[in-house]
């Protein structure tokens, strides 16, 4: 059996030895005579594997004591409801930025639940730069403000954490959680669908400053409630197991492989190669302002559109996967994970400049 090199947006490519370690585990979890995903998650055993999953995601993100780590379902898209329905105040309002598809999905969403503005919107640049934080027009007493610090189909990404004062800053992290270290105390909330750079679909991590945790309000789902996951510890009810468990391993995985520091360092590594490549060719193109520029997804497009099909399918000959954009933009797109390996990237560079050869 070899791996193909698989460029999806997520679910996204898992490390190999993560997958080892849970195939090794996977009939018999530590002589204990049955898989994780069989136990009952009140048991000791899961409960220590979801108490050293956090621990371990603590000590990866530096995260400070005064802010709670939730492990919860629905993706990201729960979110969307899930923030406002819990840090709105009676009458209050909440300022978003747009920057792409998924900060367009949270405004939207966040409309339905009360007084939500956008306050600054790189639409008028084509999305191809983060609107600059002294433009924005912020509305004084906001409950919060919502960004996406990476935006997944554009490929566009802050350059830094804006500075915006007390106003407690949400950020969907989604697409680039661990990719880098992070500066946890400049943020109200955190949170991420885990099935990019976290591990398996099913479950959300929620990184939450305590005093933002307010009691539920009447109309608030139980299981949309940060008060009620986090007075449960995460289990009112059922959660998702196995894949807070392989999460777990993909936190031991990056602490044996240096930390967020390291894969920074490999991160920027692989994206400066492969925008590298696309910058040194007139058959390939990615139009986002070069501060701005995704690490972890490189949409590009193919001068000659006609041809996407043929590379698509040339690029799966040579086993590089899902390099298809999303489909709502068309082009391609490279989704490098922390666990895309840089081998990958060098086959996908590989394989471009062979296309262009042939093809241009
Ligand atoms: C993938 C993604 C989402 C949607 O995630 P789900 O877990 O499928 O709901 C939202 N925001 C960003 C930035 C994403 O990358």
């Amino acid at each position: 059996m070899t791996r193909a090199f698989n460029f999806c947006a997520g679910p996204a490519v898992l490390p190999e030895e993560v997958l080892a370690w849970a195939r090794n585990d996977l009939l018999d979890w530590q002589g204990r005579g049955l898989s994780v995903m069989e136990m009952s998650h009140r048991s000791d055993e899961f409960m220590g594997i979801a108490h050293q999953a956090e621990q371990d995601l603590r000590q990866l993100l530096a995260i400070p004591a005064n802010y709670r780590v939730l492990f919860m379902q629905g993706g990201a898209s729960s979110q969307f409801a899930t923030v406002p329905l819990n840090l709105l105040s009676e009458g209050g309002h909440a300022d978003y930025v747009d920057t792409g598809i998924w900060s367009q999905k949270g405004i939207a969403e966040g409309r339905r639940f009360g007084d939500v503005a956008e306050v600054a919107s790189a639409r008028d640049n084509g999305y191809t730069a983060v609107p600059d934080p002294d433009q924005w027009v912020l509305r004084p007493g906001a409950d919060y403000l919502h960004i996406t610090p990476n935006e997944t189909i554009g490929g566009l990404a802050y350059p830094a954490i804006p500075d915006l004062g007390d106003c407690p800053l949400v950020a969907d992290l989604s697409s680039a959680i661990l990719s880098e270290p992070l500066d946890v105390s400049r943020f109200g909330l955190i949170y991420a669908g885990a099935q990019k750079n976290i591990g398996p679909a099913g479950l959300t991590l929620v990184i939450i400053r305590e005093d933002l945790i307010k009691p539920m309000s009447d109309c608030t789902p139980a299981m949309m409630s940060y008060a009620i996951a986090d007075k449960n510890g995460s289990m009112y009810n059922t959660p998702p197991t196995y894949a807070w468990y392989l999460a777990g391993l993909v936190f031991q995985w990056l602490k044996q492989h240096g930390g967020l520091q390291a894969m920074a360092t490999l991160n920027q590594r692989k994206a400066g190669k492969l925008y590298g490549a696309i910058d040194n060719s007139d058959f390939y193109n990615n139009p986002i302002r070069p501060d701005c520029r995704s690490l972890m997804n490189v949409p590009f497009t193919l001068a000659d559109e006609s041809l996407n099909k043929a590379f698509l399918a040339g690029a799966e000959e040579r086993r590089l996967l899902n390099l298809n954009g999303h489909r709502s933009v068309g082009g391609m797109r490279a989704s490098i994970y922390n666990a895309m390996p840089e081998a990958g990237v060098d086959a996908l560079i590989d394989y471009m400049a062979d296309f262009e050869k042939e093809r241009a």
